[in-house]
């Protein structure tokens, strides 16, 4: 596949050359003009050496990387394979390892860990966003069987799908989250106060006083376009991922929810992302292949 229509999708993209993601991760690093990580001087000289220019500073002489601190640092793929992952990622549906690694050619590993790459950089945003105004909070189910059994399967996931709106506009949520709900507060299919307290204490802004959980499956205070985004994420990740285990469910859950709000809002998706992903928190490669809560 050739990336250059990705790229061209918006604006600031005019072609999917290396030099071209350069220019941009540079504007996304630096967008008031190259600054010194270490003195703050903002003239430099270009080192063009290496795969990746260096930035070195003409007073301190400090060599500053690009991608330093980034998803990309220590990355030895192209930047225009990054790109059409990321393009990819910000589409409907989103795409797998299995489709990403045919399409820019590179191992099935190298594909999954870029992915999981974007989805932490994902989740690390999200967790500074919190939900605001009029909060509903329903609880959801992954992998809930056709049966009625009143015992759980071990297969099921219950999450919570929470959602933060205008008083003015309560249907029409600005901000909506997916989060597991850990299995130390679930007895019996019965979600207990402790999960409630902890997804107010890490999802809900400290200010917001009209906030209203629904945990029981069949209460008819349900809110019911709440349950419906989490079947369509649910159906998401069964028809593109062949179904997950709860191992990295979160991940898969946070990317849904990231294309969900920022589809409302009227940015470009894939330059929020590289974005994103430019400023990620540092992150081990055990964070990376383990996420379960
Ligand atoms: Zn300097």
């Amino acid at each position: 596949m050739k990336t250059d229509f990705l790229f061209t999708e918006a604006h600031t993209y005019p072609s999917g050359s290396e030099d071209a993601c350069v220019t941009l991760l540079f504007q996304i690093k630096w967008p008031d003009g190259f600054v010194c990580p270490r003195c703050t001087y903002s003239d430099f000289y270009v080192i063009s050496t290496r795969r990746l220019p260096l930035y070195e500073c003409r007073l301190c002489h400090y060599q500053a990387s690009l991608l330093t601190g980034s998803i990309f640092e220590g990355s030895k793929t192209d930047l225009t394979k990054w790109f059409t992952a990321l393009a990819l990622v910000s589409t409907e549906g989103g795409t797998s390892a299995n489709r990403l690694h045919q399409i820019i050619r590179v191992t099935y590993k190298t594909a999954w860990l870029m992915l999981q790459k974007i989805r932490y950089a994902i989740g690390c945003a999200d967790t500074e966003t919190l939900l605001l105004g009029t909060v509903r909070v329903n609880t959801a189910v992954y992998n809930r069987p056709q049966n009625s059994s009143f015992q759980a399967s071990p297969t099921e996931q219950p999450f919570f799908v929470g959602a933060g709106a205008s008083m003015e506009t309560p249907a029409e949520p600005d901000y909506v989250k997916m989060k597991l709900i850990p299995k130390q507060y679930i007895r019996d299919r019965v979600v207990n106060g402790k999960a409630i307290q902890a997804f107010t204490e890490s999802e809900i802004d400290g200010t917001t006083t009209d906030v209203t959980f629904v945990a029981q499956r069949y209460s008819s205070a349900r809110f019911i376009p709440l349950l419906q985004l989490a079947a369509r994420a649910c159906r998401w990740i069964n028809r593109t991922f062949m179904g997950l285990g709860r191992k990295h469910l979160q991940v898969y859950l946070d990317e849904f929810c990231y294309r969900l709000n920022t589809s409302r809002i009227s940015t470009c998706i894939l330059s929020t992302l590289a974005n994103l992903c430019m400023r990620a928190p540092r992150f081990t490669y055990k964070q990376l292949t383990s996420f379960s809560s």
